[in-house]
């Protein structure tokens, strides 16, 4: 079966809107579909009112959070989305996405980026502020050539408009996911920037917290690290997902679907959901 638990769409800081995302993943042979926007899930709302839709979706989320002084993603996949935790749950993040926009406006002024919050809302197309915006507003005031150069200078790891203080903390998101009867997965755990060693330390932290399981696929990626990955699933102890990560139909390497298969050695996340 073709399965995809994470992508974006307009409701966080993807290019399509939730249905063109769902028709984009039928086409390309996707039969199990998560939306997983960071901080909300209103794409699920903007889908309820359609009457069949050409996926079977699961309920998902990926929520910004940290471990330690390391900003990470959990996804919180096959969520109850009526949950009154899942959703005091987002507004917390909400409320903590609007202060950081804040705090990072607030940080870029001392680069000589003057009063930039009112110019980035209005980049803004909905309730999710983000760095990608941030991001945007450097390249159309000239101050970078594009968004990677934004990342690179001012937004990525490190970087001035790096605040993470203001999220949950992994041990809070974990739990609030797994109140919600989703499955708490690492999202791609090789973006962080850790040794292997790291990494083992915070799975390690992650699991005795809770999580249950970490991606082991995130788009397309050498099959050397999806082997290594696997393997590490097991030792850990640790479901493993496979995701696209889909923001934009131009990012080739990350199109929706486009994922290889998980390695045989893994127990994949979805085995106790009661899916075919
Ligand atoms: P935020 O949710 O505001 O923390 O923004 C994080 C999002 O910014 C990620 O999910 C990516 O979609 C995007 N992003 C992070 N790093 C980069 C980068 N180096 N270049 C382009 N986009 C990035
Ligand atoms: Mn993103
Ligand atoms: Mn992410
Ligand atoms: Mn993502």
């Amino acid at each position: 079966m073709r399965i995809d638990l994470h992508t974006h769409t307009t409701a966080s800081d993807g290019k399509l809107e939730p249905v063109e995302l769902c028709q984009r993943a039928a086409t390309r042979g996707v039969e199990y579909l998560s939306i997983t926007d960071h901080d909300t899930c209103s794409a699920y709302r903007e889908l309820d009112g359609s009457i069949s839709l050409p996926v079977q979706l699961i309920p998902g989320i990926e929520f910004s959070s940290c471990w330690k002084s390391t900003g990470i993603h959990i996804l919180g996949l096959n969520v109850k989305l009526q949950s009154a935790v899942l959703n005091r749950a987002i507004n917390y993040q909400q409320t903590a996405r609007v202060l950081r926009a804040e705090q990072i406006a607030d940080r870029l002024e001392k680069y000589g980026i003057e009063n930039s919050l009112p110019q980035v809302r209005q980049i803004t197309a909905n309730s999710y502020i983000g760095r990608p915006h941030f991001a945007q507003h450097l390249v159309n005031i000239g101050r970078v050539k594009n968004i990677k150069e934004a990342f690179r200078k001012f937004l990525g790891p490190g970087k001035p408009g790096d605040v993470k203080k203001n999220w949950a903390p992994m041990t809070q998101i974990i739990e609030w996911i797994r109140e919600a009867g989703g499955t708490p997965v690492l999202a791609h755990p090789t973006k962080y920037g850790l040794s292997w060693t790291r990494l083992g330390t915070l799975l390690d932290a992650f699991s005795a917290a809770g999580g249950q399981g970490m991606e082991v696929i995130s788009g397309q990626q050498q099959p050397d690290l999806t082997n290594r990955l696997g393997r590490l699933s097991v030792q850990k102890g640790m479901l493993a997902s496979c995701g696209s990560d889909f923001h934009r139909p131009e990012d080739t390497w990350a199109d929706v679907g486009r994922i290889p298969d998980l390695p045989a050695e893994c127990t994949p996340v979805w085995k106790n959901w009661g899916y075919p």
